[in-house]
């Protein structure tokens, strides 16, 4: 596939991908898309006609300043979609490529747009399904013998999340302060959070929900997915470690979660499906899943502190480890006539993986402090501090093209 549009082989963003956002222009939301290094603007398109074979009734299928419309006209559309903007861009096709008016209406150089919230998200619910970040964690905390809770094998564990504290990717994120229990003979003390970490998590949108009281089944899952983002849930241990019995995490979580802005479809991650882990325990019916219920993504994480402009790789980890797949999640969630709306937002849980490189949390890779990371600055680290920019980034590869979903950074500021 080629494009009149120019890119090298190692962008995000070629014509195989077309993923969706929102980014501001002249002061207005508009939908878009990713070619290389431009954004392409779909109302604008639209407007000039090329969508002309699939628009609604009143013309309108990118309205608004978040793409729920447009996923909740569900997978099938989303997929027209992209092929028609793999003919629109062919190399060979002269409709667009030889007409400037138009060119100029719609694209855009990536770097002079501001990229926002591509989602109204609804619900937000977190899963916990890394095997080894579950054993890591349940190590630190439980020590080795009652790592892995025995529930953990049969049921994908989660908690409800908070949609309205998730910000884009850039947006700047204040240290949490809260209650923490400094020593386990003292008394509690109030401040701000000592032991700030990131997770590295991917996550995925409902496009078309299901009724209250009806299940999504866990083959008819993908169907109702729209895409995916990368997911950073800052976590405040300190606060995490005090407050999550019996309930589980409340504001170790809330205060901010970033995601990536370009939300990548499962048809562009189709060549990229992967096998799945194989499952220790016979798991009940409704979480079966056909095929290969899983994606090869290529995650990494780097943090950057205020002393310098490089970036130091800290987690290298990948999508496939995880035990848990998204068909399982949304057939999980919904098992017990969980209804499910347009937007709402599933992510995955920490991702690490099985060797040291791939623990997807500081927690992990310092081991809750006692083993900290020298950055090239040769300024040390045991969690996130004050100025630290934490970027994660997510493709899929093959020997033609990467399928990539940009960044998510995030910067923390005192309090
Ligand atoms: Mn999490």
């Amino acid at each position: 596939m080629k494009s009149f549009i120019e890119y090298g082989k190692s962008t995000h963003f070629p014509m195989e991908n077309f993923p969706f956002g929102v980014f501001e222009y002249n002061g207005e939301r508009r939908i878009c898309t990713a070619l290389g290094g431009y954004v392409i603007d779909l109302k604008e398109l639209e407007e000039l006609g090329y969508f002309h074979d699939i628009m609604d009734k009143d013309g309108k299928l990118f309205r608004g300043t978040s793409l729920n419309h447009f996923m909740s006209r569900g997978r099938v559309l989303s997929g027209e979609v992209r092929k028609i903007l793999q003919n629109i861009f062919d190399e060979k096709n002269p409709l667009l490529r030889d007409n400037p008016v138009h060119r100029n209406r719609c694209i855009h150089q990536r770097n002079k747009v501001k990229m926002v919230m591509p989602v109204e998200i609804g619900d937000y619910t977190d899963f916990y399904s890394s095997r080894e970040h579950a054993i890591n964690v349940g190590e630190m905390f439980r020590g080795k013998d009652n790592a892995l809770m025995p529930n953990w094998l049969h049921i994908p564990i989660a908690y409800h999340g908070r949609s309205g504290s998730i910000v884009i990717s850039g947006t700047d994120v204040k240290r949490p302060k809260g209650q923490t229990k400094p020593s386990p003979e003292g008394p509690p003390v109030f401040g701000p959070c000592k032991q700030l970490d990131f997770e590295l998590e991917m996550g995925f949108f409902v496009g078309t929900g299901n009724e209250q009281g009806e299940s999504i089944p866990a083959d008819e899952a993908d169907e109702h997915i729209f895409g995916m983002v990368i997911v950073n849930d800052w976590s405040a241990r300190d606060i995490q470690a005090w407050e999550y019995q019996p309930l589980g995490p409340f504001l170790a979580k809330n205060f901010a979660t970033s995601i990536s802005p370009w939300v990548v479809t499962l048809d562009a991650l189709e060549p990229f499906k992967t096998e799945g882990p194989k499952f220790e325990k016979e798991l009940l019916p409704y979480l079966h899943t056909k095929g290969n219920p899983t994606y090869d993504i290529h995650l990494e994480v780097g943090i950057k502190s205020e002393m310098s402009e490089e970036m130091f790789i800290i987690c290298k980890s990948n999508y496939k480890y995880l035990y848990y797949n998204m068909r399982q999640h949304l057939a999980h969630h919904t098992v017990n006539g969980c209804n499910t709306r347009t937007g709402d937002m599933m992510a995955s849980g920490t991702i690490s993986g099985p060797s040291k490189e791939s623990r997807g949390s500081m927690l992990e890779i310092t081991w809750r402090g006692t083993e900290p990371v020298k950055l090239p600055t040769g300024e040390e680290r045991k969690f996130i501090e004050d100025g630290d920019t934490v970027v994660m980034t997510a493709y899929c590869e093959n020997k033609d093209f990467r399928i990539g979903f940009g960044e998510v950074t995030g910067k923390i500021i005192s309090n």
